[in-house]
């Protein structure tokens, strides 16, 4: 196997910068799918207003109620409703960019690959991405979306106001300036509080990165990792099951020139690895030393650029994803349970093992808000299986303490959320107020919230 093609199964590859697309005019639409297609088509309508009147119009009189959805990159139940899927395309100016203070009011419904580039004209970043950055901004702020870096908070901990249409229907800004107690409970809100059109984002100045990619033995990069979080801005690293290996990637701030870097190759360093589990799962010592003897040979990557350029890149090969959010002193014993368990009882498991680390914040429902959490996450083809991950690996991972990620596989009950978030009957409180009517909820969501 090819260096670059191992790289490319993690998402190792440059993102050309794209233009908002030609948005359709409010239509109807139906079909609606996640990503992965883990949720079945929907009959629900797909509505994309252009005003906030309209949304307003269409929160007060759809029959069935309305689920907001960004780029439905959630496997979570959280968007399919039996009225209308409403996308906040239009929603996607940049104004009141303050360089000074280093914010900007960003349309709640644009991409974030779209935002960073005109970002950079201001001279701003995000202070992190995650791996892919094809969200929208109330999307991945909604649900936690974190990167890596032992001082890097999720992306929703940089959110310093917000406007929205709360499913009674009225205009509320959340802010410094207004409701400025209401901060922590909207900026993890799951869409249950009302449907956000505008968000304040903090940022941090334009700045490149060095990006490191390197393989090294897994227990090595066990006992090494804390010292690499602490070293690097960002650290991250994946095991590749039945290997012994770990892919192990840094990021840190630089003002060398950009280099260049080789294209993505669309997801076929995965589809090899698939490739030797179909050939190869029933012998897993062979597949061990054709895993070795390909990552023995594979070189640095070493390379410096934008850092939106570097932070997040392509998926082209579908996936269903479990990860869980668990206290660093217990994050790598959990993580070596499950690479146990999956080496012993799942050969048919070949997508690398992901684990991170993001700093604490205050959101009430933020997976983060009691401290530092390293957070690991285990993957299946989207064709493939993924019961086991419900039956098999999330009692790991709640056995160590773990929170799930809002919008990734997981079977927590409200109680389940209760437990794990002291400010859940807060919240739960606050969206009652907001959408009395339960204007905003679905069946999960009513579960969820305890909503008959
Ligand atoms: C290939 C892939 C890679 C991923 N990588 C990462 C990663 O590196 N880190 C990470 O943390 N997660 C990651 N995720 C998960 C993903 O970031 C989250 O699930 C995120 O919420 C998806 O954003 P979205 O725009 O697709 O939102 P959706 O999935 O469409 O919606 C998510 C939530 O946001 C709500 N919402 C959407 N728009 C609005 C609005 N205008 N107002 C109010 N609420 C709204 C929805 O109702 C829903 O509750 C990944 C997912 C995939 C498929």
């Amino acid at each position: 196997m090819k260096r670059r093609t191992l790289l490319a199964a993690m998402g190792a590859s440059v993102i050309t910068p794209v233009q908002t697309k030609d948005i359709p005019d409010q239509a109807a639409a139906t079909g609606w799918q996640n990503w992965s297609h883990s949720i079945a088509p929907q009959e629900a309508d797909i509505v994309v207003p252009r005003d906030v009147a309209t949304l307003k119009k269409l929160i007060g009189e759809t029959a069935g109620g309305v689920r907001p959805v960004g780029s439905g990159h959630s496997w979570t139940g959280l968007v399919p409703c039996d009225g209308a899927i409403v996308k906040l395309d239009h929603f996607n100016a940049v104004r009141a960019v303050d360089t000074q203070a280093q914010t900007a009011w960003l349309g709640a419904g644009a991409r974030l690959k779209d935002l960073s580039p005109v970002l950079a004209e201001h001279g701003l970043a995000f202070r992190n991405l995650g791996d892919i950055d094809v969200q929208s901004l109330a999307g991945a702020t909604s649900t936690a979306t974190h990167g890596t870096g032992r001082e890097l908070p999720c992306l929703a901990a940089e959110i310093r106001g917000l406007r929205m249409v709360t499913g009674a229907g009225e205009e509320v800004e959340i802010s410094a300036t207004q409701n400025a107690d209401m901060l922590p409970a909207a900026q993890v809100a799951l869409g249950v509080l009302g449907i956000c059109t505008e968000i304040q984002m903090k940022l941090v100045a334009r700045h490149k990165l060095h990006r490191r990619v390197w393989f090294a033995p897994y227990d090595k990069v066990l006992s090494d990792s804390e010292k690499l979080w602490r070293d690097n801005r960002n650290f991250e690293f994946f095991y590749l099951p039945f290997s012994g290996q770990a892919m192990c990637i840094t990021h840190n701030i630089t003002e060398a020139e950009t280099t260049p870097r080789a294209s993505d190759e669309g997801g076929e360093g995965v589809m090899q690895l698939k490739a030797l589990r179909d050939w190869l799962g029933w012998f897993p010592y062979l597949r061990k030393k054709l895993l070795s003897a390909a990552i023995a040979d594979a070189p640095e990557e070493d390379v410096v650029g934008e850092s939106w350029q570097l932070l997040s890149s392509p998926r082209n090969v579908h996936f269903n994803e479990m990860e869980f959010h668990l206290p660093p002193d217990r994050a790598l014993e959990a993580l070596e349970a499950v690479r146990t368990h999956i080496e012993r009882y799942r050969r048919d498991v070949f997508f690398p093992f992901e684990c991170r680390m993001t700093a604490g914040d205050k959101a009430w429902l933020s997976p983060f808000n009691a401290g530092p959490r390293i957070s690991v996450a285990v993957h299946t083809h989207a064709p493939d299986e993924y019961e086991f991950l419900f039956t098999e690996i999330e009692p790991i991972f709640r056995s160590y303490g773990g929170r799930p990620h809002w919008g990734k596989l997981n079977r927590f009950t409200g109680d389940d959320m209760r437990a794990a978030y002291p400010k859940f009957d807060d919240f739960a409180k606050l969206r009652a107020e907001f959408d009395p009517e339960g204007r905003l909820l679905n069946p999960y969501l009513r579960s969820l919230f305890g909503v008959a």
